[in-house]
């Protein structure tokens, strides 16, 4: 087995959203009216696993389409205000693993974390893959309150229909429920929610490390480390339950935390970096 790291371009975001600030709907518009961008931009990565049973990708990252105009909808505030993409159409995913000897039929399980755009903008590359989603996510994608949670459910391609992913494999360590991906039960998704109510992450287990594909649980393993929310969570404090969860995880195995957006993360794929959680 072997985990890949797929940089599909970076994002700009405010620093507000990296780490919230304020409470209740100020939150958000903290974001949106916030001066400060990160710098540099943040990558978007996707994730690859190389699995006996087939290939399995986390996240699809972005596409080079955000580029067009009119790809987002004008009248949403954040697409407008606090958000901006980098995506060349070589940095997309299916290019990428195309590049690696992997073919479009190699990949057996399509895994999203959660369905913004930064997750779900490449899953055009994967028509023959069978793509997991946690059910209560997509249905929140659906109707006019998607739309205003900035889904962009027009942009998913015409075939998608996810295939449920039930949680019935019981609790593992802190996580109340998990669902074995593979036969062996290597690969598991937990529930991580809060940063969307219903985010999910991909642990790995390899040669007695955890590799904890964690989505967007936090923009980096600093935040985690310090349990700070993001500032688009609708719910900042389950996600800081989440936080401690993904904490208590790591306090019982060795585990690499790897955000989507952790300008490290790849670095600590390679070093096997654990979390040096107290
Ligand atoms: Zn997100």
């Amino acid at each position: 087995m072997k985990i890949h790291a797929i940089q599909t371009g970076t994002v700009e975001v405010k620093k507000n959203q990296v780490i919230g600030k304020g409470f209740g709907a100020q939150r958000l518009v903290n974001v949106l009216f916030g001066r400060e961008w990160v710098e540099p931009p943040v990558p978007i990565y996707a994730w690859v696993i190389e699995h006996e049973e087939g290939v399995i990708v986390v996240d699809t990252g972005e596409t080079a389409r955000t580029s067009e105009a009119g790809y987002f909808p004008r009248w949403h505030p954040y697409y407008n205000l606090a958000v901006r993409f980098h995506v060349k159409p070589e940095d997309e995913v299916g290019i990428q693993l195309k590049q690696m000897g992997i073919g479009v039929k190699d990949v057996k399980k399509v895994i999203l974390t959660h369905m913004h755009t930064d997750h779900a903008g490449g899953l055009h590359h994967f028509p023959e893959s069978k793509i997991h989603v946690y059910m209560p996510e997509y249905r929140r994608t659906k109707g006019f309150q998607g739309q205003i949670d900035g889904y962009l459910l027009h942009r998913f391609p015409k075939w998608l229909s996810p295939q449920p992913n039930e949680f019935d494999s019981g609790a593992f360590g802190p996580f109340d429920k998990s669902w074995n991906v593979t036969t062996k039960g290597d690969v598991k998704v937990v529930p991580t929610h809060g940063h969307t109510p219903a985010h999910v992450s991909v642990v790995v287990e390899m040669e007695d490390v955890h590799y904890f594909l964690a989505g967007d649980t936090s923009y980096s393993e600093q935040n985690l480390l310090n349990k700070v929310a993001d500032g688009v969570s609708p719910d900042p404090n389950q996600a800081i339950r989440t936080m401690q969860n993904i904490l208590d995880f790591a306090k019982q195995r060795p585990t690499v935390y790897l955000p989507s957006h952790d300008p490290n993360s790849a670095l600590r794929l390679k070093n096997m970096q654990i979390i040096s959680a107290g």
